[in-house]
């Protein structure tokens, strides 16, 4: 039977990135029904909004969803799609594997990090106001323990279920005594329910300068939401940057697989962006959808790829102006050869 999916292609170099996706997660054999949802800046003329009810409806009916990114205008315009849908559907855990794979240049060789960020508050709730016009302005952060609970009991049963031996929780509880202190204070007591799994804390600060030095000493790290859209990024780059980093936005009965990179709006339809972000979360989808096989077949095949290194795009090549990278079509071609 086909798995229904909602496909949301996005904007910017989303739509190339999704379709060559698409096409490699079909040649895997595993049936799917996709339902194409329109979201995004270019559908903002013909729906007048960047997030027309019907995706959320169509996200609600078939559970999981592949999302390509999506712009988020600066200063003014609409909130962001992406915060939006990860909030209206309560996707509560942004899990962000950095997994570093041959053929990439790296500081650290054979690193395998997961980050798991709060998802629906902390900065991000958006409550934020001019208090003086241009002059000052004031932004609330909330952390309940209901988000903190979930999140960390997210990260110590992924680290359970995937073989994994520690967990850090991520904080600045030294300086935010109340909402950072009460964040500390749940995954010291969630931690208790896992003595089979190690756990530790690391301020946030500290922990981004230890991540460049001493990668290998951590294992999953769970963090509130601003710290960690800024810690995954960081561990990115540790493993070869944002092409290469794929994503999932985790609820308790609806999951959205989407990349961590942005729309990179300066390329799109350029055939130009690495696709591999996108690939590997439709990657992450699969394992989610119990295709664990067809999974393991297609991180295999992008590892082959990238440890080939000949049918890769510019950001996986020497130098940025490789006259031999490919485009997102032929590298997605050469995945599914390899597969
Ligand atoms: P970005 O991730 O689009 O780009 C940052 C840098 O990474 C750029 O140099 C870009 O060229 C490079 N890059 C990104 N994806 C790449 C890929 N697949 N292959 C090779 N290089 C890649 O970040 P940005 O420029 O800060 O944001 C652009 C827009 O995307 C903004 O409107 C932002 O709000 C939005 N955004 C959306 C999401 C999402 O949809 N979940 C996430 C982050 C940013």
């Amino acid at each position: 039977m086909a798995y229904r999916i909602t496909l949301i292609p996005g904007d910017g170099t989303g739509p190339e990135l999704v379709d060559a996706t698409r096409r490699v997660l079909e040649a895997t054999g595993v049936e799917f029904d996709w339902d194409i949802q329109e979201a995004g800046a270019d559908v903002m003329d013909k729906y007048g909004t960047p997030l027309p009810d019907q995706v959320i409806d169509s996200i609600r009916s078939n559970k999981v969803a592949l999302k390509g990114p999506i712009t988020t205008p600066i200063g003014t315009g609409f909130r962001s799609v992406n915060v939006a849908i990860r909030k209206i559907l309560d996707l509560y855990a942004n899990l962000r594997p950095a997994r570093s794979m041959e053929g990439i240049p790296v500081c650290h060789e054979g690193l395998d990090l997961v980050v798991v960020r709060e998802n629906t508050e902390g900065l991000y709730a958006g409550i934020e106001h001019d208090v003086i016009p241009d002059e000052a302005a004031e932004s609330i952060r909330i952390i309940t323990r209901r988000a903190s609970e979930r999140v960390v009991r997210f990260a110590f049963e992924y680290a359970r279920a995937n073989g994994r031996r520690k967990v850090t929780a991520v904080h600045k509880a030294n300086i935010l005594k109340a909402t950072d202190g009460l964040f500390l204070r749940v995954a010291e007591q969630v931690a208790a329910d896992y003595p089979d799994i190690e756990f530790n804390d690391r301020i946030v600060d500290n922990m981004t300068m230890q991540l460049v030095q001493r990668p290998h000493e951590y294992d999953v790290l769970v963090l509130p939401n601003l710290y960690g859209d800024i810690v995954s990024d960081l561990c990115s780059g540790l493993v070869g940057g944002l092409g290469v980093a794929p994503g999932a936005n985790i609820g308790a009965e609806l999951a959205v697989f989407e990349p961590v990179h942005g729309s990179a709006p300066k390329y799109a339809g350029k055939n130009k962006v690495n696709p591999t972000a996108t690939i590997l979360s439709g990657s992450l989808m699969l394992r989610h959808l119990g295709e664990s096989e067809a999974a393991d077949r297609v991180d295999a095949a992008v590892a082959k790829v990238i440890s080939e290194g000949r049918s890769v795009t510019y950001d996986l090549k020497p130098t940025r102006d490789d006259p031999t990278a490919v485009g997102t079509r032929e590298m997605a071609d050469a995945i599914i050869s390899a597969l």
